[in-house]
C-alpha cells in the first residue's frame, strides 16, 4: 500500500493481476443499491488490494496515485471498485479527461450500474462521459425482469430496472461498445438478459 492509500485506508488503483495491462479505480463505497452478490458483503478487498476506503479520495489524490501506478505498457483503465463510481460523476469525468489527455492511447471503460442518469436527472450523463473521453461502458443488467432486479438487487431508487435500461439506449447513441452484464447467480435466466441487450443492440455477457 502506498502513502496515500495508507492515508485513505484503502487502495485508489489496484490491478488483478501484477502484469495485467489493466489498470481499476477505485474511488468510492458509496452505492443506491444493495445487492446481495456485491462482493463488499462477502470481502475487503480484490486480488490482496484492500478497496474500503476510511475517506473518498479527492481529485488530485487519484491523480498522483494514477500517476505513480500507471505503466508504460498499460493499455486500459476501468472505472470499478468497492461500490458505484458515478456517484462522483464529476470526479470520473475529471480523471477520464486528465488520462485521455496524458495517456491518449490508454481506453477506459466505466463499469456501473447505469443509474447516473436517475441520480442525476437535469443532466445528459451518457454525453458527458463521451466528451470526456470514455471509449466504453459496461453496464449492469443483472436480471431479466424488473421483480428479479429488485429481489437481488435492492434499489433504494424507484424505477431503477427501467432506468438503467433507458440508460444504455441513451449510451448506444454515443459508445460503439456498450455491454450488459449479469452475474452468474442462480435464478437468473441468462438468455432472457442476452435477448434484452440484443433488443437494444447492446453486447451481453455473463461476469
Ligand atoms: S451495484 Fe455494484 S457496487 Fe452497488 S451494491 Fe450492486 S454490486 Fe455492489
Amino acid at each position: 500500500m502506498n502513502l496515500t492509500s495508507r492515508a485513505l485506508g484503502g487502495s485508489v488503483v489496484y490491478r488483478y493481476a501484477p502484469r495485467s495491462h489493466t489498470i481499476y479505480l477505485n474511488v468510492t463505497n458509496r452505492c443506491t443499491n444493495d445487492c446481495c452478490f456485491c462482493v463488499k458483503n462477502y470481502s475487503d478487498g480484490l486480488s490482496g488490494y484492500h478497496l474500503w476506503l476510511a475517506k473518498e479520495p479527492s481529485v488530485d489524490e487519484i491523480w498522483n496515485t494514477f500517476q505513480k501506478e500507471v505503466r508504460e505498457s498499460d493499455s486500459e483503465v476501468v472505472w470499478c471498485g468497492f461500490g458505484e463510481p458515478t456517484m462522483r460523476l464529476d470526479v470520473v469525468l475529471d480523471i477520464t479527461r486528465r488520462i485521455k489527455r496524458k495517456h491518449p492511447h490508454m481506453k477506459i471503460r466505466l463499469n456501473t450500474d447505469g443509474l447516473a442518469q436517475l441520480r442525476e436527472r437535469k443532466r445528459r450523463v451518457a454525453r458527458e462521459l463521451r466528451g470526456a473521453g470514455m471509449d466504453s461502458v459496461s453496464i449492469s443488467l443483472n436480471a431479466e425482469s424488473q421483480e428479479k432486479y429488485d429481489e437481488l438487487c435492492r434499489p433504494s431508487m424507484a424505477g431503477s430496472y427501467c432506468a438503467l435500461l433507458d440508460f444504455a439506449r441513451d449510451c448506444k447513441k454515443y459508445f460503439s461498445e456498450v455491454v450488459l452484464t449479469v452475474v452468474s447467480v442462480e435464478g437468473i435466466d441468462a438468455l432472457a438478459c442476452e435477448g434484452i441487450a440484443k433488443d437494444i443492440v447492446c453486447e451481453f455477457r455473463v461476469r
